[in-house]
């Protein structure tokens, strides 16, 4: 049989990708900021949580993602690098994200210590923007809402968005610590999100444009 020749199409991309940690926890806002900057700025907003609500229900990794997530709990460290990994390839390879020119917006992962070590062979830190919002009370009201407008199953439990907010506390805050101060830029979260955006854009211009 003979194939055709055109086989140069698929981009490969083989050094670290630009990115930029977005933090926080549920409700302080991530996936809106992250909208904001890649629409207005032509980077590439990638959320973890968008990466497994795509996964089919009946694949392998997507019966893992609701065994956890419905307990809200994270999906175990090297399972979700490997989801990551592959998610990120089919984007470049599908040219729908272009490392050479784009910052890849980094939402919900790394979330432990163990996958900023995995990640470190993919990826190069440049900032780390942590969103705060140091009442539980406002970010539970906020995820009410979103639990109505989305109908997100693990926004709509009481209980799994309390186990939520605590495994942000035990096990994601402690991964600040594993950067430099230096790449660590915090932001008053309980604003508007376009008063949030404003904050950002002031102090990190010259990384977004
Ligand atoms: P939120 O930030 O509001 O908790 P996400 O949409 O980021 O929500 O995540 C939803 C669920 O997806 C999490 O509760 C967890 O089960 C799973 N998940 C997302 N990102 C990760 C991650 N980096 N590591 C492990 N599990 C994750």
């Amino acid at each position: 049989m003979q194939c055709n020749k055109e086989s140069r199409v698929i981009s490969e991309y083989s050094g670290q990708l630009r990115s930029l940690l977005l933090f926080g926890p549920p409700g302080s806002g991530k996936g809106t900021l992250g909208k904001f900057l890649s629409s207005a700025g032509n980077h590439f907003h990638l959320s973890s949580g968008d990466i497994f609500r795509g996964l089919s229900p009946e694949s392998p990794a997507g019966k893992l993602y609701h065994l956890y997530a419905g307990r809200g709990l994270l999906v175990p460290d090297e399972v979700t690098v490997e989801i990551w990994r592959h998610y990120v390839h089919g984007l470049m390879a599908t040219n729908r994200y272009f490392p050479e020119r784009q910052l890849l917006l980094l939402d919900g992962i790394p979330r432990t210590v163990c996958q900023a070590r995995l990640l470190e062979a993919h990826i190069c830190v440049e900032r780390l923007i942590v969103l705060e919002v140091p009442k539980p009370a406002i970010l539970l009201e906020r995820l009410r809402r979103r639990a109505l407008i989305e109908k997100r199953h693990d926004d709509m439990d009481e209980g799994i968005l309390r186990a939520r907010m605590e495994v942000y506390q035990q096990e994601t805050t402690p991964l600040l610590s594993h950067y430099p101060s230096a790449l660590i830029s915090r932001f008053d979260a309980t604003q508007t999100p376009l008063e949030v955006l404003r904050d950002v854009l002031k102090e990190l211009c010259p990384l977004l444009t």
